[in-house]
Formats: C-alpha cells, sequence, structure tokens
C-alpha cells in the first residue's frame, strides 16, 4: 500500500467516526469476508462500525464469525437507511461501482460520508475520495490484511479476524489456484495462521457442506454442459424449472461454472442461470490466460470483474441468451 495512502487513512481514523461498511449485492466470500474483518478491526481500535449488506449471504457462510451483526439492507430496510445516514465514513469493500449495491445505490449516493474503497476489481469507478484499488490483488482480504498492515495494527488481529480474511482470500483465489495467488498471498495467509485462522476447519466449513440437493443440483448441471471445442469454450445452463425440482438455495451453484473450465482443452467457460424472479439470466464467465472475461461481459452482458473471473446478466430468456452467445462466439474465435 502507498504511502500516501496509508496516511490519508491514519488522518480519517484518527479521531472516532461512525463507520458503516458495505460490500456488494449478492456478498460472496471475500465480500462477507472483508467487510466483517475490517468490522472487528476498526472496534478493536475505538471506531464504531457497523457492516450493511444489499441482500442475504449464502448458508455456506453463516459459521462464519460475527455473521450475525450484519444489516441486511433489503429484510431491515429502515435500520439500514439510518444507519446509512448517520455515517461518517463508508467504506465500500469488494465492488467498483455503485451499481454493484442494487437498491442500496440510491442512500449511498445521497449520503455526505467520506468514502473509501477498499478493491480489487479492473476500472474503478471514481466515487469515493480514498481509493484503495488494486487489480492484481487476488481477493480484498488480502487487501483489508495490508490496510491493518500499513496502519499497524497487527496486535488486533484476532482469530475471529484472521478466520474471516482467510476465507475471503481462500474463496477468491479458488482454494489458492488463480493465478492472483503471489507469494505475498501466502505470506498474508501464513501471517493469518498464526493469528488463529484454522485453515483445515475453514476448508472443510465451506467445502464440505453441501446439501443432497446441491450435489443433485450440480449434476443436472454436468448434464446440461456444452463443450465446443472449436472455440475451447464450455457453457452450462440451468433453468429455473431445474433449480426448482432441486430445491435451489443461494450460493448453491457457486463454483459450478468451474467444472466446465476444467475440462482438457478449454479457456472459456460460462454458465447461464435463470431467475425468473428478477426477469433475467445470472451469468458467471471464467477463462484460462489472457482471454479477457471481464471485458466480454462488459461489451455483452451489462456486467464486469476480473480478467479471468466475471459476472453479468441478459435480459433475454434463457434459450435467446445461449443463441445469443452462440451467434458472437465466432468473433472471438482467434482469441480462443
Ligand atoms: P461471479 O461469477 O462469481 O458472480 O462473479 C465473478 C466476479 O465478477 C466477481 O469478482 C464479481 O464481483 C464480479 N461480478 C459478478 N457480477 C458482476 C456484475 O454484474 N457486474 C460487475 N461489474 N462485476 C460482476
Ligand atoms: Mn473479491
Amino acid at each position: 500500500m502507498k504511502t500516501a495512502l496509508t496516511s490519508e487513512i491514519k488522518e480519517l481514523l484518527s479521531t472516532p467516526k461512525n463507520c458503516v461498511i458495505v460490500g456488494h449485492k449478492n456478498p460472496d466470500g471475500d465480500a462477507v469476508g472483508s467487510c466483517l474483518g475490517l468490522d472487528l478491526f476498526l472496534k478493536s481500535i475505538g471506531q464504531k462500525s457497523q457492516v450493511v449488506m444489499p441482500n442475504d449471504f449464502p448458508d455456506f457462510l453463516k459459521w462464519l464469525p460475527s455473521t450475525d451483526t450484519i444489516l441486511n439492507f433489503e429484510k431491515q430496510n429502515i435500520q439500514s437507511v439510518k444507519v446509512l445516514e448517520n455515517a461518517d465514513v463508508i467504506f465500500t469493500l469488494d465492488f467498483n461501482s455503485l451499481s454493484r449495491v442494487a437498491t442500496m445505490q440510491e442512500t449511498l449516493e445521497k449520503s455526505n460520508a467520506c468514502f473509501v474503497m477498499i478493491d480489487h476489481h479492473q476500472k474503478p469507478d471514481t466515487y469515493a475520495q480514498i481509493t484503495y484499488s488494486d487489480t492484481t490483488m487476488g481477493s480484498t482480504c488480502e487487501m483489508v490484511y495490508h490496510v491493518i498492515d500499513a496502519l499497524e495494527g497487527q496486535q488486533h488481529i484476532t482469530p475471529q479476524i484472521a478466520t474471516l480474511l482467510y476465507t475471503g482470500i481462500m474463496t477468491d483465489t479458488g482454494s489458492f489456484r488463480f493465478p492472483s495467488t503471489t507469494a505475498l498471498t501466502h505470506r498474508v495467509t501464513a501471517a493469518l495462521i498464526e493469528y488463529g485462522a484454522n485453515n483445515a476447519e475453514i476448508h472443510q466449513n465451506v467445502y464440505d457442506t453441501n446439501s443432497k440437493s446441491r450435489i443433485k443440483l450440480l449434476g443436472v448441471a454436468l448434464e446440461n454442459l456444452v463443450v465446443l471445442q472449436e472455440y475451447h469454450t464450455a457453457y452450462i445452463t440451468l433453468s429455473q424449472k431445474e433449480l426448482d425440482e432441486n430445491n435451489f438455495k443461494k450460493g448453491d451453484t457457486e463454483g459450478f461454472v468451474n467444472y466446465a473450465l476444467s475440462v482438457m482443452g478449454v479457456v472459456f467457460a460460462v454458465i447461464f442461470i435463470e431467475n425468473k424472479q428478477e426477469n433475467i439470466v445470472k451469468i458467471s464467465l471464467r477463462s484460462k490466460g489472457d482471454f479477457s472475461v471481464n471485458e466480454f461481459s462488459r461489451t455483452h452482458y451489462n456486467g464486469g470483474g476480473h480478467t479471468n473471473a466475471a459476472g453479468g446478466r441478459s435480459l433475454l430468456s434463457l434459450e435467446k441468451t445461449v443463441t445469443q452467445f452462440m451467434s458472437i462466439l465466432p468473433n472471438y474465435k482467434n482469441q480462443l
């Protein structure tokens, strides 16, 4: 972290403030881990702090320390708005554009608080007074560790904070296997284990707590897998009907797209998930090497993310979304 940035954050936190920390819609391990990790750290240095999420987070993260303190903007709206209105400082973690907080956007735009962005997504917007953006980082949790380190706050890292940050680093780096995993990531992870993160337990809590219906849904997804050898591409579809038949719960499809990417020779993988409630098709894109799914998603799916992992949405039906995908794929043949 740059010295000037450290000084700005030190200055900001030199007096007690009402801090609010927000993550993106459908918060993942990195969003929940980084928001709560920072929250517990701020409290331990004498700041007031509250985490507000746009909506609920998946069950496989509910075991994490202090998740019961999170305010859900959708479900606890009045309380959440009040907290945001009283904020002196709003930390926005693990996203780069206010549109990523969905219905919370309006309240954030009205706020006079000082905004601090901590994020690793490409092309960050400029809404924050203090921006710590680093797209070489594998996770926002790793960045929160660097903030704590720069503020010389290591003595405040409890096993709870270590567990939260470890979890986000682990989930966002695909268990330390994506190219964004660096020697520094491993040094941070090693420190977190020393501060009390129980790595084996965390892996079990996140990855070995599948419901039978989730595994059945994975079976359906694998059955629907289409491999397009010519384009080194594979995709999976899941219809609303298939989700309903398998008792779908938020977070159940997390990681499914990686099975498509694991097919030999495939460098581009996509999962299309129908969401009849929101009338959209949610799209997750993954790649290996230089092919930028961030660019692909920005161009075609009103989304974004990172070079090798991005998300977006389509307003067409599931079938038409796939037809359209097939029609644009030839334009990318020489990049794939
Ligand atoms: P996922 O496919 O797991 O939902 O998301 C992959 C990555 O892309 C994550 O880093 C996530 O934050 C980002 N992402 C997902 N959906 C969107 C979206 O609609 N817009 C943007 N800008 N980023 C997204
Ligand atoms: Mn992240």
